[in-house]
């Protein structure tokens, strides 16, 4: 379902957004008067289009490409990306990863690119032209069989999910990465040593309700890392928290 606020958050107005909004607004604006399908399957088609099928990099590329020269995309996008696959590199091989928000399944294709078989990801996303984009692009990529894409809110298919997992990508959003990741601990889907990788942490994206919680509940060790939000110069942080558990043992 289309939803303004899924589009141009409200905090996207903080005035050292106004020229990156300006220009998304005008973007937004033209494809609406035209018609155009939603941008996630137009970058589809467009990687459909440039990449070579079974070539994840190119998939990759091709989609950086659409982000760049035609339509802002909010995948991960490669300044940030190489964090997420650092991360994936640190946990065992056959790991499970899940994924909040899969978009264009950038960094879907990006974890699966790292995380050897029989490694699996379980990528939740609400929208289902989102979801169609990212399963193509998916595909595209070679990556078909390693990912379980599950359409709906992260509320009704968080406990429905079987864990535990080993890292978690919070990516979709930024209100709900708090209280999801609550859900996660109270649904025991992490385990001691899970690492959770928070997109969008940085002070523009206004996350101290997120912050406050993996740095003081106690049950995590929590750093951030600097970076920019994805194709633009504009500053961002990724947040990576290794959860030690509760006292309760789970
Ligand atoms: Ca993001």
């Amino acid at each position: 379902m289309w939803h303004p606020l899924g589009v141009f958050p409200w905090r996207f107005l903080h005035p050292r957004m106004w020229a990156f909004n300006a220009r998304n607004v005008l973007h937004f604006l033209i494809d609406k008067l035209r018609g155009a399908p939603p941008r996630p399957l137009r970058a589809r088609d467009f990687a459909a289009e440039h990449a070579t099928p079974g070539d994840a990099t190119s998939v990759l590329a091709a989609l950086d490409r659409y982000a760049t020269e035609k339509r802002w995309l909010m995948s991960v996008g490669p300044e940030k990306g190489p964090l997420l696959s650092e991360m994936i590199a640190r946990i065992p091989a056959g790991a499970r990863v899940l994924e909040l928000g899969a978009y264009c399944g950038y960094s879907a294709i990006m974890i699966c690119q790292r995380l050897p078989p029989p490694g699996a990801l379980v990528s939740v996303e609400i929208s289902r032209a989102n979801a169609e984009a990212a399963r193509d692009n998916i595909a595209l990529a070679g990556f078909a069989e390693r990912v379980e894409l599950r359409v709906g809110s992260s509320s009704e298919e968080i406990p429905k999910l079987d864990g535990p997992f080993d890292l978690v990508f919070l990516d979709h959003w930024k209100d709900l990465y708090k209280k999801d990741l609550i859900l996660l601990e109270e649904h025991r889907l992490i385990r001691p040593g899970t690492i959770v990788v928070a997109d969008n942490t940085g002070d523009l994206f206004d996350p101290g309700v997120y912050l406050d919680y993996v740095r003081t509940c106690g049950r995590y060790d929590s750093e951030s890392r600097e970076a920019h939000i994805e194709y633009s110069n504009l500053p961002d942080a990724v947040e990576i928290s290794v959860y030690r558990g509760s006292a309760e043992g789970a």
